[in-house]
């Protein structure tokens, strides 16, 4: 890296937990300012304060606006924010802390799920310009009717790399407490393996079916701009993990990681009319507003009816059943059920599509496991099952032993 270097980098809050954290990151900023980077250093809310400030609020207020959800959870990471700049200058290194809005992150107008939209990077290159390290304040944005927005949890990521992207930054760094991309989440599975590359696509995946150590709109934004991510440890030494083109990964395996996700809930409206626009019903009031729906399963029809089921993350029950209740209503359904306590395990692999197998063997291994499937999904780089949520770190590690996963040498290879 040329001393010149333009390079974003993030720390995530399981970085940022305490005051002595948040004065070692300083310190490892600061030695890269001094190596003569020019740094943009992204920041989320320190520790679990987005959580904290979610739980406060819902002490007042059991539904609360999106609005005043964004009004509140921005603060956390502007908090990060002059903390850090204010560590970084105590160590005599120039630094300033900027607001999403400051540094130019536009954003639509949809609370709590904003997409950035536009970034105007000239008040970020002038403080560069200044020689000053630029701490913003990541999650969130603006929007066209100047209202404080937030990019859904996790979004600090993907103001680190829209900056990236904005900035043609030399390098886009994600710190935070693992030192890369493993076969599977290290904190459930043991001898889950760092992988020293995977494609966007892959990782895609995963962050959509449950690896928070990337949020997927991060992903897709370094996909659509082409921008490597690389994701390190923020305490140690190593070279982290590469998110890059799928041409760069030599080998695409027919099981590269197995990923999981508990607080999945499940709807289920029965007994409704089998004939077109039904679904549609459905789904359009849910899609409008902005419930993502996860799963969907449609029954073979008996005497002309049949009955939809579909999954939500537990966090959009309340909604999406409020939702379902009227559809249920409004066409005649026996009855509408709302069930919380699943998870969900997934495979992902790109050498998957080619190979008929690979689902037989996941779910021989399930079966091995005493582990009973209630719903299925498959696309070409992933199978997904649906399964109650207290057996899902025991999934987890049993797909991850039948499939080789934690060697070198992985028995799952293509
Ligand atoms: P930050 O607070 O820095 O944003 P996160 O908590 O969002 O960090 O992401 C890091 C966490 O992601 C790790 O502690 C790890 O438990 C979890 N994780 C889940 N799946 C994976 C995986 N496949 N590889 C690495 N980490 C994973
Ligand atoms: N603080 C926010 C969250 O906890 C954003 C982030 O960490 O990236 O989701
Ligand atoms: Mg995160």
């Amino acid at each position: 890296m040329s001393a010149n270097a333009l390079i974003v980098q993030k720390f995530g809050g399981s970085s940022l937990a305490t005051m002595e954290h948040v004065r070692r990151v300083a310190e490892r900023v600061a030695r890269d300012r001094q190596r003569g980077c020019r740094l943009v250093v992204v920041v989320s809310a320190m520790g679990d304060a987005t959580d904290d400030l979610l739980e406060l609020l819902g002490q007042l207020n059991a539904r609360p606006v999106a609005r005043e959800v964004d009004m509140l959870l921005a603060t956390g990471e502007q908090a990060s924010a002059a903390l850090m700049a204010s560590a970084l200058q105590a160590l005599g290194c120039s630094a300033v802390s900027l607001t999403g809005w400051q540094a130019g992150v536009a954003t639509d107008s949809v609370h709590r799920k904003a997409s950035i939209v536009r970034i105007d990077t000239s008040r970020i290159l002038r403080e560069l310009e200044d020689g000053r390290v630029v701490i913003v304040a990541g999650f969130q944005g603006l929007s066209a009717d100047a209202e404080i927005t937030t990019l859904g949890r996790g979004g600090s990521d993907t103001t680190a790399v829209a900056l990236a992207a904005a900035l043609k930054a030399d390098s886009c760094e994600i710190y935070s407490d693992v030192d890369g991309v493993y076969t599977a989440d290290p904190r459930v599975v043991p001898d889950a393996r760092r992988l020293p590359l995977i494609s966007y696509e892959e990782m895609m995946e995963m962050a959509h079916l449950g690896a928070q150590v990337l949020q997927i709109r991060a992903v897709e934004c370094a996909l659509l701009n082409r921008v490597t991510i690389v994701a390190k440890s923020t305490f140690t030494e190593g070279p982290g993990t590469c998110i890059t083109e799928v041409d760069a990964v030599e080998e695409r395996a027919l099981a590269r990681a197995v990923a999981q996700e508990r607080d999945v809930a499940k709807l289920a409206l029965m007994g409704v009319a089998d004939r077109p626009g039904v679904a549609h019903r459905v789904f359009a009031a849910l899609a409008e507003a902005h419930v993502n729906v996860d799963m969907i399963i449609q029954s073979q029809p008996r005497d002309g009816l049949n009955d939809i089921a579909f999954t939500v993350s537990r966090d959009e029950l309340p909604s999406a059943e409020e939702m379902a209740r009227a559809a249920g209503r409004e066409l005649g359904a026996a009855a509408v059920v709302a069930e919380q306590g699943y998870g969900k395990v997934s495979l992902v692999g790109a050498g998957m599509a080619s190979n008929p197998g690979v689902a037989a063997r996941m779910f021989g291994a399930l079966a091995s496991a005493g582990v009973n499937i209630e719903m299925i999904s498959t696309s070409e780089i992933k199978i997904s099952c649906l399964v109650r949520a207290q057996h899902v770190d025991h999934a987890a590690r049993a797909l991850h032993a039948a499939f080789g996963l934690g060697q070198q040498a992985a028995l799952g290879r293509a």
